[in-house]
């Protein structure tokens, strides 16, 4: 079952990760499966989407990890315990969850691969962040291989760099990513060189969440709706994968283009 309209709920816990970063447990019952996001409101400022980085069915809570990266962002991740916030969903077509897998992620696309993560603790997962400031969950996730480009933790680079080696050497099922477009482009494109399936989770704009407004659309489908979840061969054929997309006001922009 999920909530279409907004529920107030509870923040019960909150993990600061430097000035970047905070990690929020709320009071939120709901079915979830990996991949599958939420929309967050904050009555007077704005609504967003937040992939849901930790699922508790018993206790009955979910969890943001929420980077500050604009107005809301910032004023989601300063909530404190005993604050409230809008919640409405889960949404979106989930990861499939193989236990043959790979996981790469970079930034906050980190919160979306985390209950697969969790769910596989065996895979190996690369997670690239700017710099050590910026880390997240690492007390959650011990075994997860950091890349920092400036080197200041774990290991220096992407964490796309030795993902042939590793797909060459596992021969995986799949692959599953989150992080910045460009990040995911590349590893399409490893995929696809190494015949391995990839899965995609998508951040694009986005307002209604449930298919209607169009601001998510690309390649003729809404992120929200028929993503976020994506095929990486699926997306590799379209023209819209980290070549364009909508902007807030609804006006394509073009991304930067992936080495
Ligand atoms: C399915 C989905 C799951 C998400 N999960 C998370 C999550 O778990 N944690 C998290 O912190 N954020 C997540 N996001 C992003 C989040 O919804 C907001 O976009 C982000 O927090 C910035 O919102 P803002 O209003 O604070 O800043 P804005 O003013 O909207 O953005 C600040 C800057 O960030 C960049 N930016 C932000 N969002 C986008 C975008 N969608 N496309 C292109 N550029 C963008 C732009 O450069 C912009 O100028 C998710 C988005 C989607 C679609």
């Amino acid at each position: 079952m999920r909530n279409d309209l907004p529920v107030m709920c509870s923040i019960l816990k909150r993990v600061e990760y430097g000035a970047t970063a905070a990690s929020l447990t709320i009071q939120y019952p709901c079915q979830f499966q990996p991949g599958q996001f939420i929309m967050a409101w904050i009555p007077g400022v704005d609504e967003k989407p937040f992939s849901i980085s930790r699922h508790n069915p018993t206790a009955g809570t979910i969890e943001l990890t929420v980077k500050r990266l604009g107005p809301v962002s910032a004023h989601i991740a300063d909530l404190t315990v005993g604050d409230r916030v809008g919640i409405r969903g889960p949404y979106g077509n989930p990861f499939n969850p193989q236990a043959d897998c790979v996981i790469v992620s970079g930034g906050v696309g980190l919160a979306a691969v985390a209950p697969l993560m969790e769910m596989f603790p065996n895979a190996p997962a690369l997670y690239g962040e700017n710099s050590s400031t910026q880390i997240m969950l690492a007390d959650r996730f011990p075994r997860m291989r950091i890349f920092t480009m400036d080197g200041s933790a774990g290991e220096k680079g992407f964490p796309t760099d030795p993902l042939p080696e590793i797909l060459a050497a596992r021969k995986p099922k799949v692959v599953y990513t989150c992080g910045p477009e460009v990040m995911m482009a590349k590893v399409a494109r490893i995929c696809h060189d190494a015949g391995v399936a990839g899965q995609i989770s998508l951040e694009r704009y986005m307002k209604c969440a449930v298919g209607v407004c169009g601001q998510c659309c690309m390649d003729g489908e809404r992120v929200c709706v028929d993503g976020p979840v994506f095929d990486s061969e699926r997306l590799l054929k379209g023209k819209d994968f980290a070549f364009r997309g909508l902007d807030k006001s609804g006006t394509w922009v073009y991304k930067a283009q992936p080495e």
